[in-house]
């Protein structure tokens, strides 16, 4: 296989040679059960706990408040049904349009069985409407669900004044960190957050790991009912090796982040700039500052998505296009329709995320190869062809 320069890092990230190595003797020499009672299994406990205090320290949480799950989704709905069940008769819940299907999805499955949702937009930028929220928050208002930061503009929230609204009218707070946590500073008692979903394999833990942070004294009630594990709030043999990697994703990204992401964000930058500069017909996706520093949605007008897709493919390059595939037919994305991307731009998008396994040379690369590869797809759009005729008219 050719080499890869992969830029899809929201999609998923390489699980880091050092988390790896960490992981491995888990699967074969020390395979106990970390509930047994022998030594062979406790001693297993005692990784889980060392994990759980390396990413309750990432987040700023205390161990406790922290439950290992199986993934960001899973997280999500744990906390949404957590939420319900300690309310039951509060039927009014509180989402934004740019959700993550592993919320957006619930919400609508929620609203299919008597719940009404409150659907908060954003403006153009992918902004919040903070006021929209504040607006619509009642006394019937079981959970709001605010996601920390997009996962495909990067667009970041204002968790901290929307969690100091929330409280006030006494309405549980759960945010979905998953693209947050390793990317941007996450401190859980700064912000004020009730619940926080993250996942591992986000940030170079393997997939099949994520957390659920509740603040303490949360009504909370459990969403996979089993065995004792995790003081009861989550049943099921805990994925030993997965946490211990996760608990070391978390104490990387709490030691090198800051200037990791520096580093990654010029790159960002680089690429950024060098694409909207070459490429006429180009649109940002998202606010410039206040975004994930690893994330870069653009709408290259009157081209497909799937087209540049396939063509970077060639080169070698993942990344990711802003379209859904629903019902045979490619639709923008609800994040980029909730921007109100226009038409001929939308179906023309794509998302590049880096991580820190990212070159210079890799973004020269596609840098020295994007401008060339839309001419030459516009240069067979019949759309560009008449956009360009009615320009020169
Ligand atoms: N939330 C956000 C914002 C995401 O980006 C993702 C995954 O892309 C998820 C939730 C789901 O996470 P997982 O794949 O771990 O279930």
């Amino acid at each position: 296989m050719k080499p890869v320069i992969y830029l899809d890092n929201n999609a998923t990230t390489r699980v880091a040679p050092e988390v790896l190595e960490e992981m491995l003797p888990y699967f074969s020499e020390y395979y106990g059960n970390p509930s047994s009672m022998h030594t062979f299994g406790g001693m297993l406990g005692k990784k889980v706990v060392e994990a759980r205090e390396k990413l309750a320290d990432l987040i700023n949480a205390d161990p406790g408040e922290i439950i290992f799950t199986s993934c960001g989704t899973e997280s999500d709905n744990t906390a949404i049904y957590a939420a319900l069940r300690s309310n039951p008769q509060k039927r009014h819940i509180i989402t934004t349009r740019v959700e993550h299907p592993a919320v957006k999805n619930l919400y609508e499955h929620l609203a299919k069985n008597g719940y009404r949702v409150t659907w908060v937009p954003v403006d153009r930028k992918g902004n919040l409407d903070v006021e929209y929220l504040y607006d619509h928050i009642s006394d019937n208002t079981a959970i709001a669900s605010i996601m920390w930061a997009n996962n495909e503009t990067g667009v970041i929230f204002p968790v901290e004044k929307i969690a100091h609204a929330l409280k006030e009218k006494g309405v549980l707070f759960h945010t979905d960190a998953v693209q947050a946590v390793g990317k941007i500073p996450v401190d859980v008692k700064k912000a004020g957050v009730d619940m926080l979903s993250l996942s591992g394999h986000k940030f170079h833990a393997p997939k099949g790991v994520g957390a659920l942070y509740v603040k303490k004294g949360t009504k909370f009630a459990p969403f996979m009912i089993g065995g004792h594990q995790e003081k009861g709030r989550r049943g099921g043999t805990e994925n030993v090796a997965a946490i211990i990697g996760l608990g070391k994703a978390a104490e990387m990204a709490k030691s090198d982040m800051v200037d990791e992401m520096q580093r990654v964000r010029m790159l960002r930058d680089r690429l950024e700039n060098h694409i909207l500069d070459t490429v006429p017909n180009t649109l940002l996706n998202g606010v410039r500052e206040n975004r994930l520093p690893n994330t870069l949605s653009v709408s290259f007008e009157y081209v497909e998505g799937e087209s540049i897709l396939l063509m970077l493919d060639q080169l070698g390059i993942c990344a990711s296009s802003g379209s859904a595939c629903t019902s045979g037919t490619l639709e923008p994305s609800h994040v980029l329709r909730a921007l109100g991307v226009p038409f001929t731009a939308a179906h023309g998008s794509i998302r590049f995320s880096l991580s820190h396994y990212n070159t210079q040379e890799e973004i020269d690369y596609l840098c020295g190869h994007i401008p060339r590869l839309i001419e030459r797809l516009r240069e067979m759009s019949p759309f560009w062809k008449q956009a360009a005729s009615c320009s020169t008219q």
